[in-house]
């Protein structure tokens, strides 16, 4: 990320007050959500919000199956999830819409829908298909402000994040895409009015669509955050924060109220979803607090994510990263470093990012995502090494900027969990995490464990003064 330019802070002096407000799939995913979203953004009017908006809850999944059935020749299946796609996408707009308005949305939908059409009968590729379909949920909530009352200009993401090609997962070319930022978005916040912008997307310097990875529109939000210098990012998402764990694997989860740019990163990287790992670091580089909030829940003042926290929590948060699977290369001979730079090198070539790499004498491990390409790899090195792996595996990660100062922490978690299977240690690579690796069967099991250790239930309070959360978060919602 070193090759993030720094931003002219005097070249845009007006920076302070905006507000880049991200809002995930679940927050629109119909028609009263998206209402909701409306009555956030017009709370926010002062503040000057930028809004960035994922696909409807689910589309971007649908999309893929369609993408996949259509690469299975299976056409009439794959026009199908677009029928229902589309209807999805009228309904909501006619609940939302005025005659006229609803019209004008349509006529876009039928189009963007045809050139789906068209797709399944022309390609296969998944990625190829959520460009299109992104522009619609911004379009959609785009509408919807203008129906309620706010001043909103639809915007092509593609226009303003800017990326080399490498489609699915493409990275900002920083400077140019700053530029468009600027000379795109600026304008139309001088003139009042709140810009929209579909998230996960962008496209290179000679306009073609490319997107940013899975879960990458919180990436997007801080893309443009980054670029106007905003005040603050807010993701907008299902959960009332960053929780000690998943709430979905662990009812006890709580809210996070402060945590480290350092301490969120690591999270989201090895696994909570709740945050696009690439998030943090534009916002980290120009020191941007993130804000984590619930669009359904926004009296909680949500999670603030920033540079230092000065708390005395140990263990922050319990990561899970699912469908992992270990990579066992046993060299031939003995484990010279120029085969370490082969192997590093093969994986790179097959487009691998390694999660964890852990050496010894006699071998190398190291974790990864997906299993397709480890034939090949494991023919490449043939004659240097013998390549083994294990599916179904699950890396287990706790974290805290306090890890470090406590040695303890690592006895006490392998205590906790002595009868289940543990593999791949790591601590100290990162001070701030101590990880490992268990069956994915047990990492359930071994989340909740130590979630109780570190987090155990708390006794009943007295009723929670819940105007504490109004005043940080600075608003009231009722
Ligand atoms: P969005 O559609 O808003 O981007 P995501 O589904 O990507 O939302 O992320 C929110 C989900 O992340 C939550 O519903 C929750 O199940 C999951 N999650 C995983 N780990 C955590 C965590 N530590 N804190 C909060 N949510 C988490
Ligand atoms: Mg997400």
């Amino acid at each position: 990320m070193s090759d993030l330019p720094a931003r002219n802070k005097e070249a845009v002096n007006w920076r302070s007050d905006f507000v880049v407000m991200k809002f995930g799939g679940t927050s629109v995913e119909d028609a009263a959500a998206i209402r909701r979203v409306s009555q956030l953004v017009r709370r926010q009017r002062r503040y000057r919000p930028i809004v960035v908006v994922s696909a409807l809850a689910e589309v971007t999944d649908q999309l893929v199956t369609a993408g996949k059935s259509a690469a299975e020749g299976k056409r009439e299946s794959a026009k199908e999830i677009l029928e229902r796609l589309r209807q999805r996408h009228a309904e909501v707009a006619a609940e939302l819409l005025s005659a006229d308005e609803h019209k004008s949305l349509c006529s876009q939908l039928e189009r963007a829908f045809q050139l789906l059409h068209t797709l399944i009968d022309s390609i296969a590729a998944d990625g190829q298909f959520a460009p299109r379909v992104q522009d619609l949920s911004s379009k959609l909530l785009s509408f919807a402000f203008l129906a309620s009352g706010l001043e909103a200009a639809w915007v092509d993401a593609r226009q303003c994040i800017i990326t080399d090609a490498a489609h699915t997962r493409a990275t900002p070319l920083w400077e140019e895409t700053n530029q468009r930022v600027e000379s795109v978005l600026l304008p139309l916040l001088q003139t009042g009015r709140v810009p929209v912008l579909g998230g996960f997307v962008g496209s290179t310097r000679d306009g073609i669509p490319t997107t940013l990875g899975r879960g990458g529109s919180d990436f997007s939000a801080a893309i443009v955050g980054a670029a106007l210098g905003a005040q603050r990012i807010e993701i907008w998402t299902d959960v009332d924060g960053v929780m000690t764990t998943d709430p979905d694997l662990c009812v006890d989860a709580r809210l996070i109220e402060k945590m480290s740019f350092d301490e969120a990163a690591e999270l989201a990287y090895f696994g909570a979803k709740v945050l696009h790992p690439a998030t943090l670091l534009p916002a980290m580089r120009h020191d941007i607090p993130v804000w984590v909030r619930n669009s359904r829940n926004p009296e909680c003042s949500g999670t603030e994510i920033l540079a230092h926290t000065s708390d005395d929590i140990e263990v922050k948060a319990i990561s899970v990263k699912r469908g992992v699977a270990s990579v066992d290369v046993e060299p031939l001979r003995w484990l010279a470093p120029e085969l370490v730079r082969e192997v590093c090198d093969v994986f790179e070539r097959h487009h691998y990012s390694l999660d964890l790499l852990s050496a010894s004498r006699g071998s190398l491990s190291v974790l990864v995502s997906t299993t397709a390409a480890l034939p090949a790899i494991a023919e490449e090195l043939q004659g240097l090494a013998k390549v083994r792996w294990k599916n179904h595996q699950a890396l287990v990660c706790l974290v805290g900027e306090k890890i470090r100062r406590r040695p303890d922490i690592a006895s006490r978690v392998f205590r906790a969990i002595s009868d289940i299977d543990v593999r791949m240690i790591c601590q100290g690579a990162s001070e701030r995490n101590i990880s490992f690796l268990v069956d994915e069967s047990k990492a359930e099991e071994a989340v909740q464990r130590l979630h109780r250790l570190f987090f155990p239930p708390e006794k009943v309070q007295p009723l929670d003064d819940s105007s504490h959360a109004l005043c940080q978060a600075g608003e009231s919602w009722v």
